[in-house]
């Protein structure tokens, strides 16, 4: 294997693009490979725990995700019913102390955008858009960028064609849970939502997770929340809960 054998990555999602970053760190070249011709900017909110920025600090992007995300002060578990709070843990500066990193949330196509300028300002980075893999056969990529990766790595999302390749690799299955996503401009939102923490409505086999967002770009005006459900539909109250208008 010589110092200039790239890896190839199927996928430049947020896992792709973190790879390709984090190989380039250690000096191996990235080809990555994504079969969307454009990378969008989809998506609506999402949180970075410490475990995750202390790799993005590592990739020298600290600075450029602090200029887009908040840091919540704290992080909230409230009855969708009633809308008492059952518990809390501190974020903010407490993140920043505890777990030595800091704990943000951000629209996922700023993480994305961050990324991308890091991968296209980057040497060792390729990415090839428009470039759907159905066979991540090593002879297969060798074919397309002229000699043989050291390594594929699979970042092709939950329904990855790239594992379907690995012996004895589980299957996804679907759960029966669905995540919608969307935002919420500021004077739309209800107060309880909040500008300063994340919360988790908790409702019966459903919840409803809100993170406030710094960056007003996706919305006019203002700023806006993020809200993602699963299946956040006719709570069960708990004894004693009044029904709120969350849902
Ligand atoms: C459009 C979109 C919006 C999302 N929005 C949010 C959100 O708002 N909040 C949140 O918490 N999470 C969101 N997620 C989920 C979150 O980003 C992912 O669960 C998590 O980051 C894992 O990312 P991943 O890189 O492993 O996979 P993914 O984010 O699924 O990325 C996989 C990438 O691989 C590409 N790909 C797939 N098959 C092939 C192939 N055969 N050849 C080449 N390329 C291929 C896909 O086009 C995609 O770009 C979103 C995911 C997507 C795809």
């Amino acid at each position: 294997m010589n110092a200039d054998q790239p890896v190839a990555i199927i996928g430049a999602g947020i896992a792709g693009l973190t790879a390709a970053l984090s190989f380039a760190r250690k000096g191996i070249p990235a080809e990555i490979f994504e079969q969307t011709s454009v990378l969008s900017e989809a998506g609506a909110g999402l949180q970075l725990s410490p475990n995750a920025t202390r790799i993005l600090t590592k990739l020298g992007l600290l600075p450029q995700l602090e200029s887009v995300w908040s840091e919540p002060q704290a992080i909230n578990l409230v009855s969708g019913t009633s809308l008492r709070t059952i518990a809390s843990v501190p974020s903010g500066e407490f993140a920043r102390e505890r777990w030595a990193s800091p704990y943000g949330v951000l629209h996922r196509a700023d993480l994305q955008k961050t990324l991308l300028d890091a991968v296209a300002a980057n040497p060792l980075c390729r990415l090839h858009l428009g470039a759907e893999i159905n066979d991540a056969s090593q002879h297969v990529i060798a074919g397309m960028i002229g000699s043989e990766p050291r390594l594929v790595v699979g970042a092709d999302g939950v329904w990855s064609k790239v594992r379907k390749r690995i012996e004895g690799a589980g299957k996804a299955i679907f759960s029966g849970s669905i995540a919608w996503r969307f935002t919420l401009g500021e004077a739309e939102a209800p107060a309880f939502f909040g500008t300063t923490k994340v919360t988790a409505f908790l409702g019966n086999g459903s919840h409803l997770v809100v993170y406030p967002l710094q960056r007003a770009q996706f919305q006019r005006g203002g700023d806006y929340q993020r809200c993602r459900s699963r299946r956040f539909i006719e709570p069960h109250p708990a004894p004693g809960d009044k029904p709120a208008a969350v849902a």
